[in-house]
């Protein structure tokens, strides 16, 4: 190949890569090993709104002054040692240069989310400059922010009760198990209180099935205001409740499950005109170190509502009432 030849096709390659460089939708800095700007594309120059060559040899921590000086120094300088390539994902850091996104969308952050890849750049066996380059990832991190949102949505759903928005039963139980083993392993209290509704079946027959919903309701929120944040608050199933009292002995879950009977007794249920009395009769247990399942547990709350509900209901029975119960039936 004539020497001609040669500088034409050495021009054109230069002309493509500067032309290719330009029109990237990815920034790209040089840098030498002083880390002094080489060179930036257009892209960069665009987003920026800096002009290249008055910033050319500059160091790039003058120019772009929002950048993590003493992190940006540790990888660079481990990619020119090295000589291996670096990255870093919009994950780990939203974005290096404070570039503005131009989205139309809406986005937590106003710069431009990025993923930047650090590249050892070698010029006769030496590695003396870095190539970084910049890639706009806010659609990415938009996106995934929206579907993380929606996960998060969906995962609280599937722990919520559709009609009354506390816990639905699977997820009170998981609670419950997990309550459990914690007061079992760091040998802590923990009490359950159970209640069902009275005579919940005659109100549906008279307020019809949505007046009895609306009861469900009413019961839900009052009694949610009685509780402590940690205590764990559930729909047992149609008109039964459960609640998950930790840190909690006997005589601390028995105050409460009189309040919370006492309360209900004396709130006033509103279904469209008719205003009306409910009550609940109410069942109460405390773990024992006997107790090697959770199950245990529910089963004393609930044969202690239902002794309540023999006894008269609206009421409290707690598993010391099943117990002297044994006793005079013995
Ligand atoms: P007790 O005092 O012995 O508990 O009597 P009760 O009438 O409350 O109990 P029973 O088990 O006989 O009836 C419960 C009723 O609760 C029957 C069922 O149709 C109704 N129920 C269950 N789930 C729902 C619900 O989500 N909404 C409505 N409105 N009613 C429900
Ligand atoms: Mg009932
Ligand atoms: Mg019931």
């Amino acid at each position: 190949m004539s020497s001609i030849e040669n500088d034409f096709l050495k021009k054109l390659s230069e002309q493509a890569s500067s032309q290719i460089t330009d029109q990237l939708n990815t920034g790209i800095l040089i840098l030498d090993s002083q880390f002094n700007i080489v060179m930036w594309n257009r892209f960069l120059q665009v987003h920026s709104d800096k002009a290249v060559a008055a910033n050319i040899g500059k160091s790039v921590f003058e120019v772009f002054l929002e950048l993590p000086q003493r992190w940006l120094t540790r990888k660079l300088t481990s990619v020119l040692q090295l000589k291996t390539p670096n990255f870093c994902s919009w994950q780990q850091r939203h974005h290096l240069f404070e570039l503005p996104h131009t989205r139309p969308i809406t986005t937590d952050s106003e710069f431009m989310a990025q993923n930047c890849t650090f590249l050892p750049m070698e010029t006769d066996g030496e590695v003396e400059h870095v190539c970084i380059l910049i890639e706009d990832v806010t659609d990415v991190c938009h996106y995934q922010g929206q579907l993380q949102q929606a996960l998060d949505k969906l995962a609280m759903i599937s722990r919520i009760d559709g009609l009354t928005q506390i816990y639905n039963r699977k997820h009170w139980q998981e609670s419950l198990a997990q309550e459990f083993a914690k007061a079992k392993r760091h040998d802590k209290q923990v009490s359950l209180i159970m209640f069902d509704l009275d005579n919940f079946k005659h109100l549906n027959d008279h307020y019809g099935h949505q007046g009895g919903d609306k009861v469900l309701i009413d019961v839900s929120d009052t009694v949610s205001n009685l509780l402590r944040v940690e205590d764990i608050f559930g729909r047992y199933g149609g008109e039964e409740f459960a609640i998950v009292l930790p840190e909690t002995n006997l005589a601390g879950a028995q105050e409460l499950a009189q309040r919370i009977c006492k309360t209900l007794a004396v709130t006033p249920m509103h279904y469209k005109d008719s205003v009306f009395n409910i009550s609940v009769s109410v069942g109460v247990a405390e773990l024992k170190d006997s107790d090697t399942d959770y199950e245990s547990l529910i089963s004393v709350a609930d044969s202690a509502l239902y002794l309540a509900k023999s006894n008269g209901r609206n009421q409290v029975c707690t598993e010391l009432d099943l117990d002297s119960t044994q006793q005079k039936s013995a």
